[in-house]
């Protein structure tokens, strides 16, 4: 094709450009936590996709965290594929007492990458996305299909800016989240977090202990925080039994964990505990959903406290996921799997090994990202994004240029194939 190789080569020639961007991105200061401050950064990137002749919604999910989805509508929408291209703006927190090079919203390039919060976690690869559309766009190439860009809030807090985006409607044949994979396809496994919480109708004065714990007592009561070791061990339990039993290509054994993240309970030495919650975090496969395995856990608490007298009376209350972590103490993050034979994807991994010489790795992520959210909404979605998970929130996060330079020409081709490609026909198909 030669369209790609002239425009491949203009990458190389101004991948100074492209550096440029990244750099731009970068110097925005977006950390979440504390989150609200992505405005300016996604009112650059409205600016940059408006430029390039997209249709530009921009909608406020928090106050001052917009975001921002820029739809290209292609020429033939009709009978060509469309895609979704989707990455986070804001980026991990940084904290005070880290060691940088830099200042890491002033990104300079040392030892041929780039060095800046964000590099690798996804700026790079919202850069590299962007220019490969500006390069399109400066070709005058017009597209068959459909092309959307997604520049969503709230990722690093679980946020889902991008549930926002599927609430609203935008769809398309194919999604494609461009987070930290190191040029590997990925799947994900999910994850969800819940509240556990044990309370009592009432509450007892400290001085009533002997009487609810010894013979002769006849004081029917007990410490929520006592009882939950109970739960806490029941989740150990579980824990392990999903070591032993479930398993997915590509994880280590022993991934679903449940964590006890967090607990809370009594109110004063004084008294004896009569609520306690318990936060937990549960990891889960790609081929689970967060309201089964939610169900698992339930089921399995549930049966513990049938098995106790006082948490027959006073059973444990559940409260799954929540829409942030700063605002509600919550969140999901679904599963996705890939499908190696699905077109996009196989066309993807054509772009890749012509760029790259050498196949791609299409495997899991072992962390998680906003394309369950995608996948969720019934878009056949993958990751594929520049940049090592190690540095992702890590001091002096970076991104090897060659790997942004080779990202940003697979990205290129694959935009250009992918919109390129007919529709497949609808059969009517019978179940
Ligand atoms: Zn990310």
């Amino acid at each position: 094709m030669d369209i790609i190789n002239k425009l491949h080569n203009e990458i190389d020639e101004r991948k100074d450009e492209l550096i440029d961007l990244l750099k731009t991105l970068i110097s925005f200061k977006t950390p979440a936590p504390p989150a609200r401050n992505t405005n300016e950064a996604q009112q650059f990137m409205a600016e940059f996709l408006a430029k390039r002749a997209f249709k530009v919604d921009k909608w406020e999910v928090y106050q001052n965290d917009p975001n921002v989805v820029g739809t290209l509508k292609g020429i033939d929408s009709a009978n060509y594929q469309s895609l979704i291209i989707n990455g986070h703006i804001d980026v991990a927190e940084v904290s005070p007492d880290e060691k940088w090079e830099t200042d890491p919203f002033t990104p300079i390039v040392k030892d041929s990458a780039i060095i800046g919060r964000g590099a690798a976690d996804m700026k790079g690869g919202l850069a590299g996305a962007l220019f490969a559309i500006q390069l399109l766009h400066e070709a005058g190439i017009q597209l068959p299909g459909d092309l959307t860009f997604q520049s969503v809030i709230g990722e690093e807090v679980g946020e889902a800016g991008t549930l926002e985006c599927c609430k609203r409607g935008y769809t398309a044949d194919f999604a494609l989240v461009v987070d930290t994979s190191n040029l590997h396809i990925q799947g994900q496994g999910g994850v969800i977090t819940g509240w556990i919480t044990l309370k009592s109708e009432q509450t007892f004065h400290d001085a009533t202990r002997r009487q609810m714990i010894h013979a002769g007592g006849k004081l029917m009561g007990a410490s929520a925080i006592e009882k939950m070791t109970k739960i806490i061990n029941g989740l150990q339990e579980l824990e392990r039994h999903w070591a032993v039993m479930k398993s997915y290509p590509g994880f280590l054994p022993g991934t679903t964990t449940i964590n006890p993240a967090v607990i809370e309970g009594g109110r004063h030495a004084a008294f004896i505990a009569d609520e306690c919650r318990l936060w937990i975090t549960v990891h889960f496969y790609p081929n689970e959903t967060h309201e089964q395995v939610a169900k698992e856990v339930e089921d399995y608490i549930r049966n513990i406290a049938k098995g106790d007298l006082w948490m027959q009376e006073n059973p444990p209350i559940f409260e799954w996921g929540g829409t942030s972590m700063i605002e509600d103490r919550g969140e999901i993050f679904p599963s996705f799997e890939v499908d190696p034979d699905h077109e996009a994807v196989q066309k993807l991994m054509k772009s890749h090994a012509s760029v790259l010489n050498e196949k791609p790795v299409v495997d899991v992520s072992p962390s998680v990202t906003d394309g369950g959210w995608l996948g969720s909404s019934g878009i056949p979605t993958a990751i594929y994004g520049p940049g090592h998970l190690r540095h992702a929130h890590a001091v002096n996060e970076q991104l090897a240029i060659n790997e942004l330079v080779d990202y940003t020409k697979v990205m290129i081709q694959f935009i250009y194939d992918w919109t390129n490609s007919k529709k497949e026909e609808k059969h009517n198909e019978i179940q």
